[in-house]
């Protein structure tokens, strides 16, 4: 029997090793020639596998390292050498993606038996028992009934089953969700807590030098700092912990010119890689607040990133795929503008949020949602160019998140979890940024040659879709903002909105 561990299966204490003495682990190129990744998101998981492969050693398992350029090779190698072998496999949380490689598998003689997903606290089933006891379809357009996901339902009973941040029956501190006190932007004199550099070794160099001769990507390769092992992700868990929990709470949305990371964790790569687990990431968060080292604010809110959106998200796609990858309920189909890949814009905020992806394979969460997503929703792009354009950018990307998170809550292609898009005008990015202040355009403005680009496309956004908005959940206020708008301003703001939507096209934005 040998143990078959994925590229992002990498935890050393996963159970799927119990009693296991040999692991295959295959690193298989012709993924990354499909598109074109970041080299710091390619390098950090050969760079991860290879460092794997060489603490398993290290622990006494015997380890097949293979290098080919598909499962299928690697796999026609391994049962060469060992006919007949039974594959022990964690089961990848990808749509599919158990089917195929047990297809692999079996045509090849082989036989696979998949244990459950270690990286995740709330298994299928406990999560499909209480869904569908909890929500048991809602009726949709059409009388059709669906399922519809809630997070903050979802979230509040995690937190009773897994006993986290619980006093008793009641929520630590007394309240469920500290959202209202996440909402703050630091003063000028702020200074952002340090972020932990983890440099390069030599097999971590070798290895981006390696990516970047081989593959078209996209992306900056040098500054490379992510962790690449088990001991530097748990560095980088007590780095964030001691250093910007505190302040995670408070400035959980804001951005400030300059700072790609303010007091975000930067773990995701980590948890995605199984390099940490949620567990013990959550219980560090806990222990700081017992310590009184952070306070709740902080660590709810983060708790109510790792404990509940994570895992939310990861049931949410399993439910809801495959109609999940195709669709816009807003049916949009315009190319994604070229300032994504050049990152050539006036625009201060995007011009930094692509930057920040461009230089690291990151940019934290309210660039994601409120600057990246909100543009390309309102500019109208089609949410499946914009999936895989943060597919091949972040280091932390995989179907399974990166899916949900921007059919879902970055472009309300799917109504299945949020009920109203998060999109916004100029003013939400002036509330929580400095970039506005010294930005090409006028925040203020709506019309005219300065004014900035997320104003007019906005009202345009809700004037075109209003069929379909005008009734959803909390567009109400929103809407009575467009009514009072005059005949001659909303032809202003479609020709603004079409004017923007053409230079951005042109790349002149
Ligand atoms: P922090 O802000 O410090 O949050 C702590 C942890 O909570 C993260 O490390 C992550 O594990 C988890 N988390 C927080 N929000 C989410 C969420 N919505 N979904 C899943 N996990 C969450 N996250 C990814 O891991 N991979 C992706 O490809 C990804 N794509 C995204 C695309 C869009 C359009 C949006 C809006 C969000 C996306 N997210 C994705 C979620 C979130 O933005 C990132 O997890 C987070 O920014 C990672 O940075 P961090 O580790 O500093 O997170």
């Amino acid at each position: 029997m040998t143990v078959w561990l994925l590229g992002d299966q990498l935890h050393p204490e996963s159970h799927v090793l119990d009693g296991a003495d040999r692991v295959l682990l295959i690193e298989a190129t012709a993924f990354a020639e499909r598109k074109p990744y970041h080299p710091q998101k390619l390098g950090l998981v050969f760079a991860a596998m290879r460092h794997a492969r060489d603490a398993l050693r290290d622990a006494g398992y015997e380890v097949d390292y293979r290098r080919a350029e598909t499962f299928g090779d690697a796999l026609d190698a391994h049962f060469d050498a060992r006919p007949g072998d039974d594959l022990r496999l964690m089961r990848p949380p990808s749509h599919g993606a158990a089917e195929r490689l047990r297809t692999l598998v079996e045509s090849r003689g082989g036989s696979v038996a998949f244990v459950a997903d270690d990286r995740f606290l709330c298994p299928p089933e406990a999560f499909d028992a209480w869904q569908d006891g909890e929500a048991s379809g809602t009726p949709r357009e059409g009388g059709e009934a669906a399922d519809t996901f809630r997070h903050e339902a979802f979230y509040r009973w995690m937190r009773r089953r897994e006993d986290v941040l619980m006093d008793g029956d009641d929520p630590v501190g007394g309240q469920w969700n500290y959202d209202e006190s996440n909402r703050e932007t630091p003063p000028a004199d702020w200074s952002p807590p340090p972020v932990p550099r983890f440099e390069s070794d030599d097999l971590t160099r070798e290895t981006l030098d390696w990516v970047t001769d081989r593959f078209d990507t996209w992306g900056e390769a040098t500054g490379f700092a992510w962790p690449v092992t088990r001991a530097a992700a748990l560095d980088a868990l007590d780095h964030f912990v001691e250093h910007r929990l505190p302040a995670f709470g408070p400035y959980q949305d804001a951005m400030v010119d300059g700072e790609f990371a303010l007091a975000h964790s930067l773990l995701s790569s980590s948890l995605n890689l199984g390099l940490l687990g949620p567990g013990e990431v959550i219980d560090a968060a806990v222990d700081a607040h017992r310590r009184d080292a952070a306070p709740v604010e902080s660590v709810e809110g983060f708790v109510r990133q790792v404990l509940g959106w994570r895992e939310f998200m990861r049931h949410v796609y399993r439910r809801t795929m495959p109609d999940l990858v195709e669709s816009d309920l807003l049916s949009r189909s315009r190319d994604l503008p070229p300032l994504y890949y050049d990152g050539e814009t006036e625009m201060r905020c995007l011009d930094a949020a692509v930057g920040h992806v461009y230089d690291r394979g990151y940019a934290h969460h309210i660039e994601r949602l409120m600057v990246l997503s909100n543009f390309a929703s309102l500019y109208g792009a089609d949410p499946r160019e914009l999936n895989e354009w943060f597919h091949f950018g972040f280091v932390d990307a995989y179907h399974w998140v990166t899916t949900p998170n921007v059919l879902g809550m970055g472009t309300f292609a799917t109504d299945a979890f949020t009920s109203k898009p998060y999109v916004s005008s100029g003013n939400y990015v002036d509330r929580m940024s400095d970039h506005c202040a010294g930005c090409a355009y006028d925040v203020d403005a709506t019309t005219g040659a300065d004014a900035c680009p997320f104003n007019a496309l906005y009202w345009d956004f809700l004037d075109d879709h209003e069929e379909r908005l005008r009734g959803t959940g909390r567009m109400g206020l929103m809407y009575s903002h467009l009514d009072r708008k005059s005949d001659a301003e909303l032809s202003a703001i479609r020709e603004r909105a079409a004017t923007v939507r053409s230079r951005a096209r042109d790349g002149r934005l």
